[in-house]
């Protein structure tokens, strides 16, 4: 007999429920070659996090020049969806996943044909008018919204820090930096979203990151279930049913294909 795959028992909880809400970080994306900010050689070895607070990045022009660059970099290699990816936009199309509460900011769970995806910490995909003066950790601009290239364009004919072409208030990423406060509403559409759940699936998140990580916890207190995919131990393992150590993209692809392939 061969041994049990790890993602076996997997397939078996995802197979026993018909109501999944992924919550995935930063470990389903790292096979997308997306550095984990945490990860050795990752972006804030290079960059200081204390250099982009919204405070700092609010009050001067040479903080938000240097943000432009390390997106840049970030950005280099147009990342791709993985098999990570790909396996839960494959189950929500199947009917079998209410959606994505997600805390990354790349975008790859619609690339990957996702539909209903809460991004915890916004988007980079984007970038943002916040006025000229924001309050303290909330943005709060014109509306001003456009792709993240509108902002690489405006670099590239030598405006080094963009500004909004509505109000000339300032530019940034539509993402929650440090110091900045979750936008508006969105911790409740998460809570929302992950209370239809009978099965939470968590996915490369350390779970440590809050109140991101209150939102699978919530659920589990509400009565769902909880399965977890990662690298590495997490807080919440003893409430887990099922807990796979691995990266995501090999065990979710394998795990969905076994539940959505009807046996034989
Ligand atoms: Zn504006």
């Amino acid at each position: 007999m061969p041994a049990v795959a790890a993602w076996e028992p997997l397939a078996e909880a995802l197979g026993a429920v018909r109501r999944i809400v992924v919550f995935s970080g930063a470990g389903i994306s790292t096979e997308s070659g997306i550095p984990d900010f945490r990860s050795p050689g990752g972006v804030w070895t290079r960059y200081n996090p204390r250099d982009f607070t919204f405070a700092k990045y609010v009050a001067s022009a040479a903080v938000r020049q240097r943000a432009w660059r390390m997106r840049r970099e970030f950005w280099g290699a147009e990342p791709r969806p993985n098999p990570a990816h790909l396996a839960v936009a494959r189950l929500e199309a199947a009917g079998r996943c209410r959606g994505v509460v997600t805390q990354n900011i790349d975008g790859l769970h619609q690339a990957a044909g996702s539909v209903r995806v809460v991004e915890l910490h916004g988007t980079s995909r984007e970038v943002i008018c916040i006025g000229q003066r924001p309050r303290v950790g909330t943005p709060a601009g014109c509306g001003f919204r456009a792709p993240y290239t509108w902002a690489f364009a405006r670099i590239d004919e030598g405006h080094d820090d963009p500004t909004c072409p509505d109000c000339a208030g300032i530019v940034k990423s539509a993402t929650v930096s440090f110091g900045q406060n979750l936008f508006p509403g969105v911790l409740q559409q998460a809570v929302e979203l992950i209370g239809e759940a009978d099965l939470v699936l968590a996915v490369g998140s350390s779970l440590q990151v809050y109140p991101a990580a209150d939102v699978p916890a919530a659920a589990v207190r509400g009565g769902a279930t909880l399965a977890i995919v990662n690298d590495e131990p997490t807080p919440l393992d003893d409430l887990a049913t099922v807990v796979v150590r691995g990266r995501a993209a090999g065990v979710l692809s394998a795990a969905v294909e076994a539940t959505l392939t009807p046996a034989t």
